[in-house]
């Protein structure tokens, strides 16, 4: 280690995403704690600091997926368009940031590469790849359910010799597809969002799908005067519904079955969600779409038709609709002209599952029919979710156990927060907990609360270690 930093801090942070930035404010402003946060980017956002692809887009709705801790924040902040781009969300944490004062705290190009608890001193040493260490009292993970990017290992990759890009670690700089054929593997949500995105800008965009996805339109639209008005003078009741709801949306649900409904209702319902989009096509149509399979089903056969409506390529439609996961099993991505864009004469889909891909070569993809010549790719393949991030990390708590084998098996936690084996050390939105299952702000500034307390509780009653049971996790792990 070049460099030392011998202060206690009371709490070190790691990432300064919606969770990180959150974390630090009620630890310095409520508790008056020394809390840093170890940040490997160059700036705020998290995943929104990294995911700076065409078109990326948030799913959940603009004035619900922000901070409602603060009524000022909520007051002096306005949206732009129902579903705000990574632009503005970047621009939001960034304003938030500033606001709270908490730029002077954050130590940017920071990545922790390894933790270690010291049993005699009840306290973590931190260590980063600026080969800097740090001590503190209490680590709190605030690293992101999806931000450890998965480059698939597909043979011959690294032979490349064009421009190979990875959605989630998208350049700062703009990038330009004129003239170019470009290749896309991957239509998850991301996929989803980007494709649309490159169609118009690209020669000959070629989509290498592997798995059809089901996707709602997002209907995205400028946010009216009158509107961003009344959120604001709502704010309180707006809360309330979204902490009073299943996934933390301001959605106005309801007590429907889709199965024992009449058909032709049942058709109407829908093709009124389909009109007003997005994730209320999921939680307004009708409630029982996630409890039964039957239910689920009627919802895949509506949305299949729209595929086969929308898709002029007969060809084309089938690939895209041959989906066998019930609608909303995976996080139902949300778009905007994503099926349309496969009636444009300059897209062509590669459906996987008849012709796999076999390697990628130094000027384009050989599946194991033809082969594409292709001056970009870019991999919209997503990322090595929840436990990703941290197990990057070599953690290492009580007697030399690491996170990997604890985690070996399944990632044990308690609550999502604490895991048995690693006191004073905190996850927000943790593996086993809602976390993207969720609009993300709302379980973020539940779980940061949570943690908040549980620190306070500790440093005002002279506790200086803090370690979830065994046996607790485990009640959790098997609820
Ligand atoms: P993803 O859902 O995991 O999708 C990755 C895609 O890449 C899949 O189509 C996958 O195919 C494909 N793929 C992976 N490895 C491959 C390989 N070796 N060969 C061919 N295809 C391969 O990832 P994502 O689209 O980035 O979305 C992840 C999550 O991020 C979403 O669930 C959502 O929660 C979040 N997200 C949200 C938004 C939003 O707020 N609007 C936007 C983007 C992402 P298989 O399915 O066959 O594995």
């Amino acid at each position: 280690m070049t460099s030392q930093r011998n202060t206690l801090f009371d709490a070190v942070i790691i990432g300064a995403g919606f969770s990180g930035l959150y974390q630090l404010h009620r630890l310095k402003k409520n508790l008056g704690m020394s809390a840093i946060i170890l940040e490997s980017g160059d700036g705020v956002g998290g995943t929104w600091y990294w995911n700076r692809y065409p078109g990326a887009r948030c799913d959940s709705e603009s004035y619900s997926y922000c901070y409602y801790f603060s009524d000022e924040i909520l007051d002096e902040w306005s949206w732009k368009e129902k579903y705000p781009n990574q632009e503005e969300i970047e621009k939001y944490l960034n304003f938030v940031a500033k606001k709270l004062n908490l730029f002077g705290d954050i130590k940017f190009g920071s990545k922790v590469v390894k933790m270690l608890f010291n049993e005699t001193e009840n306290n973590w040493t931190i260590y980063t790849s600026r080969r800097t260490k740090y001590k503190s009292r209490f680590v709190i993970a605030a690293v992101g359910c999806l931000s450890a990017p998965n480059f698939p290992n597909i043979y011959g990759m690294g032979t490349f010799k064009g421009n190979l890009y990875h959605t989630a670690k998208w350049p700062k700089k703009k990038v330009s597809f004129n003239n170019q054929s470009v290749g896309i593997i991957g239509t998850g949500a991301t996929g989803i969002q980007i494709i649309p995105e490159i169609a118009p800008r690209a020669k000959k965009l070629s989509i290498f799908q592997r798995t059809p996805n089901f996707s709602v339109p997002a209907r995205n639209c400028p946010l009216s005067e009158d509107f961003i008005r009344f959120t604001k003078l709502n704010k309180h009741k707006i809360k309330e519904k979204m902490l009073s709801s299943r996934h933390g949306h301001p959605f106005d649900t309801n007590n429907r079955s889709a199965k024992s409904t009449p058909p032709k209702d049942r058709d109407f319902i829908y093709e009124k969600a389909w009109k007003v989009g997005g994730l209320r096509f999921r939680d307004e149509s009708f409630s029982d779409l996630m409890l039964d399979r039957v239910s689920n089903e009627t919802a895949c056969e509506f949305l299949k038709k729209k595929i086969r409506e929308i898709v002029v390529d007969p060809q084309n439609a089938d690939d895209l609709s041959s989906i066998v996961h019930p609608f909303a099993a995976k996080r139902p991505p949300i778009d905007t002209n994503y099926f349309e864009t496969y009636n444009r004469s300059n897209v062509e889909l590669i459906n996987l599952k008849k012709e796999p891909l076999q390697r990628i070569a130094q000027n384009g993809i050989f599946t194991k029919n033809r082969f594409f010549y292709l001056d970009s790719i870019i991999l919209a393949t997503g990322f090595d979710a929840i436990t990703g991030a941290l197990s990057k990390i070599d953690i290492i708590g009580l007697d030399g156990q690491t996170l990997e084998k604890t985690w070996a098996q399944d990632p044990i936690t308690n609550l999502g927060i604490q895991v048995p084996g690693f006191p004073n050390m905190f996850l927000i939105t943790g593996p086993g907990s809602p976390s993207v299952l969720t609009n993300m702000p709302r379980s973020i500034e539940q779980h940061v609360d949570w943690i908040t307390d549980c620190i306070n509780y500790c440093q005002s009653n002279d506790y200086s270690l803090v370690e979830t049971t065994r046996e607790a996790a485990s009640n959790w792990l098997t609820e």
